[in-house]
């Protein structure tokens, strides 16, 4: 009989691993378009007052909570198998949510508008192709370009307060770059503005591609305002994205759409990963659309605090752009880190949206503008001290000279 071979002699556990030297860091790795970025998000600190990310401040009502609680219940048992890879019930409650004579096949949802738009850039752009946006607005459109290879042109927008966008300087920007992507943001984060509807038809009349107009805060536009879901049947090249996450208060849930041609959806459905939208999404999606009344029964009381602040925010002399969003974006501050730290000292945390002398703070509840009203007053109050010091002691310099 012959004796079976010995096993391998096991490595010894004691000796270090030979160090890689010729392999490269992992940052020289990452594209270079990525490389050395920060991630998206503001800081979440844990202050009693969060005023910074536009979310809904009121909770979800109780009989929507047990709604969608017996929805994700009902779907419990069946988690063995996947979902409906394109959620067609859920897109017919939506497009019947939206109105405009739209239907499942002009619809398309995802996780969070974010996730909506990440696919309008792998379908329309990618490498060797342009998007074009108009700087101020929403941060995460030139990071879905630079994630998905898509050249970005962060075009310009009027100066403060207004921030206005012409027709004929969007139209220009168009011309310049020929862009297949553009990006409209109406009502405008951060500055809070919609858009009229005439910019959006000069740019659909001058873009080679696809136009999206981002309607995230759409529900909480002033009288007056006309979505840009009324152009889709004479353009479809006209992309228009929602979101559960703002006025239906449904931040957590995770559920963005689009409004576009068949076509567009179809496109979509190439690039989106197969069951995208867990059935628990979709169950507690179609639940809260159920009850839409009683979702957006807070969007009349958030967006009169909206409306307070505008004229809170003028009434001190601060410029503030006029806003038809849950948010204002209000300037005039010298240091508007330094009045952003004040804040977040006093339990009140608004967004520094990178715009030199401005701040953006979320409407809340009614005691939420209070406590943001006497923050900031207290915090304008020691800027202003600051500044009477720093004057002091430059006049006390110059005497001493
Ligand atoms: N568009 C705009 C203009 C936004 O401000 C936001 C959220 N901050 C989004 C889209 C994305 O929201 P969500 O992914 O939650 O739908």
């Amino acid at each position: 009989m012959t004796r079976p071979a010995a096993p391998p002699a096991a490595p010894d556990r004691a000796a270090p691993a030979a160090p890689d030297r010729a392999a490269p860091a992992i940052r020289e790795l990452v594209r270079e378009e990525l490389r050395g970025g920060t991630p998206y998000g503001a800081p979440q600190l844990d202050l009693p007052v969060r005023l910074n990310t536009n979310e809904n401040a009121y909770p979800l009502p109780e009989p929507v909570v047990r709604a969608i609680g017996a929805a994700v219940a009902g779907e419990l048992a069946g988690l063995n198998r996947y979902p409906d890879r394109d959620a067609v019930a859920l897109r017919a409650d939506l497009a019947g949510y939206l109105g405009h004579g739209l239907a499942a096949e002009r619809v398309w949802a995802a996780n969070g508008s974010n996730e909506v738009q990440q696919q309008l850039f792998q379908a329309f752009g990618g490498p060797g192709r342009t998007g074009l946006g108009f700087t101020p607005a929403y941060s995460m459109h030139p990071r879905l370009a630079a994630a998905t290879g898509t050249g970005w042109r962060p075009g310009r927008r009027g100066p403060g307060p207004g921030f206005a966008l012409a027709a004929g300087d969007a139209v220009e920007q168009v011309r310049a770059h020929r862009p297949e992507l553009v990006f409209l943001c109406s009502p405008n984060n951060p500055t809070g503005t919609a858009l009229d509807l005439a910019v959006v038809a000069a740019v659909l009349a001058e873009a080679p591609g696809i136009v999206v107009v981002d309607e995230a805060y759409a529900e909480f536009a002033r009288p007056g305002t006309t979505s840009a879901l009324t152009l889709l049947p004479d353009h479809p090249r006209l992309v228009v994205t929602r979101t559960m996450s703002k006025a239906f208060g449904f931040a957590g849930g995770r559920l963005g759409y689009l409004a576009a041609d068949p076509e567009v959806v179809a496109a979509l459905q190439l690039v989106r990963l197969p069951y995208h939208l867990s059935a628990l999404t979709q169950a507690a999606a179609r639940a809260a659309l159920a009850h839409a009344d009683l979702l957006l029964g807070n969007v009349a009381a958030l967006v009169r605090e909206r409306d307070r602040l505008v004229a809170e925010l003028r009434s001190r002399g601060l410029p503030t752009a006029d806003s038809d969003a849950n948010f204002v974006l209000f300037g005039g501050m010298a240091d508007h880190r330094a009045v952003w730290r004040r804040l977040a000292d006093r339990g009140v945390l608004v967004r520094d949206v990178g715009l030199a002398g401005w701040l953006r703070v979320t409407a809340g509840t009614p005691a939420e503008t209070g406590a943001f009203l006497a923050a900031l007053d207290a915090a304008l109050d020691a800027a202003l001290d600051a500044a009477l010091d720093a004057a002091l002691d430059q006049v006390r310099d110059e005497e001493a000279q």
